[in-house]
């Protein structure tokens, strides 16, 4: 058996090969462009992430080989203040994610300096956004646009909700305002839409080779990374980690749902 497989069946990144992951600040807006549309095709996986020497705005997603062999994330525990104050031992969480590929169209500036117009990034959905966003690809092939979200440009803002007492929000967006289908275009001009790497050169408008960049690391890999660092538990979708301030996202872990 497959550490991954296709669609929502409830069911790491290689060396060199780091992904970037799609968020938004609440807040905030963003275009991105979708590489791939979202569906019963869609790669899932289990995953672990992990912050490494506490840097939390950087975290490790670690692919979960439970069920296919044995996992050595699955198998630590690391130390953690509980509710009453005391250190406790705990065991690493893992979630269930689908994966889709979109072009992020913010400009960035790397610390080298070099601008680029778009970025590829990966867009982790737990089983929430995946069903909002294979409703949105449903709507598209409703309407005619048989690849669904496949090639659509989209505007998406991240806006808090109250659930209750809580303060609910996805760090990919809840408001998806679609633009036009820009890949479905016979005329698209890559050069105008911003389509060009640093060089000036169209780019790659693949989607992630998700079996490549997620293949779990080698077990001797992940011994070294907890023999020599201090791990703990990343919970990757407490989107205000990813707010501001360390204080807000240890706050966030026990009173906010974010996916
Ligand atoms: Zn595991």
């Amino acid at each position: 058996m497959a550490w991954f497989h296709k669609g929502d069946q409830g069911g790491s990144e290689s060396k060199g090969d780091r992904t970037f992951t799609f968020w938004l600040k609440v807040g905030e807006s963003r275009k991105i462009l979708f590489l791939e549309d979202i569906g019963t095709d869609s790669i899932g996986f289990w995953e672990h992430a992990l912050t490494v020497d506490g840097d939390w705005q950087n975290k490790r997603r670690i692919t979960c080989t439970m069920g296919s062999a044995p996992c050595l994330v699955c198998e630590q525990h690391f130390t953690a203040q509980g509710k009453d104050g005391k250190t406790e031992s705990k065991k690493f969480g893992r979630y269930h994610v689908n994966v889709v590929t979109v072009m992020d169209m913010t400009p960035y500036t790397s610390k080298s300096g070099t601008t680029h117009s778009c970025t590829k990034k990966e867009i982790p959905m737990k089983h929430e956004v995946f069903e909002m966003l294979t409703g949105k690809s449903k709507i598209r092939r409703d309407n005619g646009f048989p690849a669904g979200l496949k090639g659509w440009l989209v505007n998406t803002t991240r806006i808090s909700k109250k659930r209750g007492t809580q303060e609910v929000s996805y760090s990919v967006g809840n408001d998806f305002e679609p633009i036009r289908n820009l890949l479905g275009d016979p005329a698209l001009d890559m050069a105008k839409e911003g389509l060009v790497d640093a060089q000036g050169n169209p780019v790659d408008l693949n989607p992630i080779d998700y079996v490549k960049v997620h293949a779990p690391p080698s077990r001797e890999e992940l011994v070294t990374l907890f023999a020599n660092h201090e791990i703990t538990d990343g919970n990757l979708f407490s989107g205000a980690a990813r707010r501001g301030t360390e204080e807000t996202a240890k706050t966030s872990d026990s009173t906010g749902i974010n996916y």
